[in-house]
């Protein structure tokens, strides 16, 4: 038994596919030059947002319930569910009514993703501290989830915990209006559209053309049609993004220098500290305050 079969056992048992239009993982995708991630916003008896990381040929999924915060100060409960087959990541429509998670589902957001830190995100996941940065149409920059103890031995799921990190892309005060955004990003519709079967068909970046993004999904069913492979690029781009520039830590006076293993010391040396750039092979040189001294 192929891997990603015996991985979607779970995922399988839970659907009769001759009753929901949900995919049924029998379609294949060849590896793109990065991993995919989507969420997908999913009216079932409770509202939700379902993301979804592409990790060893299936999707790594956790229902956020109330949806992800850009304020690095929320901590939003993840819990984890089933792996999903990679063509899921095309789907927006309705599970019909008494099926598993009934309910509409829509497309609210997509790009790629990739692992921080040292550890295999494999690893990370294992130890239950799982950084990653997501290039998405609405989410950008650095996550973490943390995986938190059970209730007791009572809660039979796995829960974890969804957190920005502090960056750029961190919006303390705007996951409200983020929360709000009720268009799919891959057809514009909103959840009511969707649910009454009404506007245009999804636009599924995961069918994409090969000499865009290295991302090609080949599909053993005539209708599904290669797509050009925008969002996916657009990712890619920011992914790759340097920061603009880093303010450097300054030296504090103190009485007597810390001690503990976790320092280490240094003379301050007068002088100019100067930072030192490299992208696409030109070199920049900043001052401290971000000034350009390279000539
Ligand atoms: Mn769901």
């Amino acid at each position: 038994m192929k891997k990603t079969t015996a991985q979607l056992e779970k995922y399988r048992a839970k659907r009769d596919f001759t009753k929901t239009k949900e995919p049924s993982g029998a379609r294949q995708v060849l590896p793109a030059e990065h991993r995919r991630f989507v969420i997908q916003k999913h009216a079932a008896s409770h509202l939700h947002w379902d993301l979804r990381l592409e990790l060893d040929g299936v999707f790594k999924s956790w229902a956020v319930t109330k949806g992800p915060s850009v304020d690095p100060a929320d901590k939003r409960l993840a819990v984890e569910v089933e792996d999903h087959p990679l063509d899921y990541g095309v789907f927006e429509g309705t599970i019909p009514k008494g099926e598993y998670g009934g309910g509409t589902v829509q497309m609210w957001d997509r790009g790629l993703w990739a692992p921080q830190g040292s550890k295999t995100p494999e690893d990370a996941i294992a130890a239950g501290d799982f950084k990653f940065v997501l290039a998405g149409e609405r989410l950008k920059g650095s996550w973490v989830l943390v995986r938190i103890r059970n209730n007791r031995g009572r809660d039979t799921r796995t829960n974890w915990l969804l957190i920005k990190h502090k960056d750029e892309y961190a919006q303390p005060g705007g996951t409200a209006a983020l929360i709000a955004e009720d268009r799919s990003v891959a057809s514009g519709r909103t959840m009511d559209q969707i649910a009454r079967g009404v506007g245009k068909a999804p636009q599924p970046f995961m069918l994409a053309k090969a000499e865009s993004a290295g991302a090609v999904w080949h599909s053993n069913r005539s209708e599904d049609k290669p797509l050009a492979a925008k969002p996916a690029a657009i990712a890619a781009k920011s992914l790759a993004t340097l920061p603009d520039f880093i303010e450097p830590q300054l030296a504090k006076l103190v009485d007597r220098p810390p001690a503990g293993p976790g320092w280490a010391h240094e003379i301050k040396f007068d002088g100019y500290r100067v930072q030192l750039r490299v992208h696409s092979g030109k070199a920049k040189i900043r001052t401290r305050s971000g000034l350009d001294w390279t000539d």
